[in-house]
């Protein structure tokens, strides 16, 4: 989507500090970050929310927690722990319409979150 700013960090077109990159997903830094470790992890194609998750677009889904998994690995949280979440609409506390899913780790993490 033309208005999209995660469509925008996806094509380059607003610079992000990466952590992971291929041909259909893209991981970033947080700008602001709620936790020592706080990346983004998108689909590089628009989709707004899991809303939007359906039988033709459902596999970037499998894609994204097998990248996740390496991340933990190289950004040294795996076996301390993280936490992986991804808010939807309004109540959720979705504040950009592209999916994401937020990677948070290298402090407890209190639960449940407000
Ligand atoms: P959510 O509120 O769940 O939709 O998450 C959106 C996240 O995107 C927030 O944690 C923001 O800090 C983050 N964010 C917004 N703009 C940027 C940007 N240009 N680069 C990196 N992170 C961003
Ligand atoms: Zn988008």
């Amino acid at each position: 989507m033309s208005d999209c700013i995660f469509c925008k960090i996806a094509k380059g077109e607003i610079p992000s500090k990466k952590v992971y990159e291929d041909d259909k997903v893209l991981a970033f830094y947080d700008i602001e970050p709620a936790a020592p470790v706080h990346v983004l992890v998108i689909p590089k194609n628009h989709i707004g929310s899991i809303n939007e998750i359906n039988n033709e677009n459902s596999s970037i889904v499998a894609h994204i927690f097998e990248v996740i998994n390496k991340i933990v690995v190289e950004l040294n949280i795996a076996d301390t722990g993280y936490r992986v979440v991804s808010n939807c609409g309004d109540q959720g506390g979705q504040t950009v319409g592209h999916l994401h899913f937020h990677l948070l780790g290298g402090r407890n993490l209190a639960w449940p979150p407000g």
